[in-house]
């Protein structure tokens, strides 16, 4: 894919937008483009670089991303609503074309890199809890306020905004600038010669720096699970999160695809082709949220003899939640490929019924009452008929959401016992 149109070759040090931004280290890839860490000089602190393909779509996607991130950002001012920042924009020439570039603020892991690393085993409910609120606050935001439609909600999707081994990794903790500010002003064009200086004398202070920090960071994740030796502790890391890729988001009322979301996350009235609304991203929190308390995604069909992924997927649904009303079942412009009149199946004729709460206590070995809560929770967001799922601000109401948890009293208690020591 470094060809071109194709992804832009970047090497440590280089500069970006006439010298303010210095590309540190791969962040992550997706399928449009590559993320970098990079240090903005101007405001001498650290920002994601999101780096497009340069083919015309590609440039047509990101332009579509900055849309939905501007505005998502002007109607957010004070940063708080759990949405990736935009920062700045801007072009790239590069030997494989134009590359549209995204400057995001710089946010930790995934999700999906937490559950790997906690050996999909599943968080601990209060964590789980706390990354709702953030998910929450997020899509209220996006729907209510905006109209906006996320449309690819998922673990991967969803950054924390620290990383999983925080003291061990000197780039958030903040103490180890990797370059201090250029001398003169990088921005200020100037002839291509004084360009080429300063070029060269940041990428040789970027490479020194950078291989400063690689000495010492001893113990960064790096992609890999826990190893099966050592019990790695999730305890005291903040679990404050934020959505991003803003790359398949669309307005309610200003549709562009049919086929949405990502297919384990993806809702039924997607695959029926029914039409659908904000409540498809509710769907994907749903699904979201099951995979943080057991580590599993809730949903992964396959295609099997005679029948296709998305009937599977219809019937997994149906094995947890119970067979789908027959009105919403042959209500979708594709129901015919998949359900008869009666609203079954086609092809797959016996389904083995798991509720969600048995599910959890069976399998999963939560004990009963945390199961019967979470489940409570859970079930309405997983509703067939669109319009009966909660909406974010009604979750974000619910007693699940609002549980104290034990642990928190318990540490209550502890400091108003220090507290009346401290009197005494
Ligand atoms: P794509 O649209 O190509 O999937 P994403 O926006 O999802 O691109 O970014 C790809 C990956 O880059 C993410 O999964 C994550 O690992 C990393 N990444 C993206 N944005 C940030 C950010 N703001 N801070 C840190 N890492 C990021
Ligand atoms: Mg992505």
């Amino acid at each position: 894919s470094y060809r071109k149109g194709g992804y832009h070759a970047v090497r440590i040090g280089d500069p970006f937008s006439g010298g303010r931004y210095i590309a540190q280290r791969k962040l992550g890839w997706g399928q449009f483009s590559t993320v970098w860490l990079a240090y903005d000089t101007l405001s001498s602190s650290y920002v994601a670089l999101k780096i497009q393909k340069s083919a015309q779509q590609f440039a047509q996607a990101a332009l579509h991303e900055i849309e939905f991130l501007s505005a998502a950002a002007d109607g957010d001012l004070q940063n708080t609503k759990c949405v990736v920042r935009l920062i700045d924009h801007f072009k790239h020439a590069g030997p494989n074309g134009q590359h549209l570039c995204m400057v995001l603020e710089f946010l930790g892991d995934s999700l999906l890199r937490l559950i790997r690393y906690n050996r999909y085993k599943g968080l601990k409910l209060d964590n789980v809890r706390e990354i709702c609120r953030c998910v929450l606050t997020g899509l209220d935001y996006l729907h209510r306020e905006l109209g906006m439609i996320h449309s690819d909600l998922k673990p991967e999707n969803i950054l924390l905004c620290s990383t999983i081994d925080p003291g061990k990794d000197p780039v958030r903790s903040g103490l180890t600038p990797l370059l201090e500010k250029p001398e003169g002003n990088a921005n200020g064009g100037g002839g291509s010669s004084t360009m080429n200086l300063i070029e060269k004398k940041l990428k040789r202070r970027a490479k020194r720096a950078v291989a400063k920090i690689s000495e010492r960071r001893v113990s960064m994740v790096g992609g890999e699970e826990a190893s099966s030796k050592t019990e790695k502790s999730l305890d005291g890391i903040d679990m404050r999160c934020k959505v991003v890729d803003f790359g398949n988001a669309c307005w309610a009322d200003k549709q562009f695809a049919e086929e949405i979301q990502t297919r384990q996350y993806r809702a039924p009235e997607v695959i029926l082709k029914s039409g659908y609304s904000f409540s498809v991203d509710m769907w994907s929190f749903g699904c979201t949220a099951f995979e943080l308390v057991t580590g599993d995604m809730l949903f992964a069909p396959k295609e099997g003899n005679g029948y296709g992924e998305d009937e599977d997927h219809l019937a997994l649904m149906m094995e947890l939640l119970g067979k789908m009303p027959r009105k919403i079942a042959i209500g979708g412009a594709r129901s015919k490929d998949y359900f008869d009149r009666h609203g079954d199946l086609k092809r797959i004729r016996r389904l083995k019924y798991w509720p969600l709460d048995r599910l959890l206590v069976d399998k999963y070995k939560l004990p009963e009452a945390e199961a019967k809560e979470f489940a409570e929770f859970l079930s309405p967001i997983l509703e067939f008929a669109p319009e009966k799922r909660p909406t974010a601000q009604q979750c974000l109401e619910h007693p699940w959401m609002n549980v104290v948890s034990t642990q928190n009293n318990a540490d209550n208690v502890e400091s108003q016992m220090r507290n009346l020591h401290i009197k005494g």
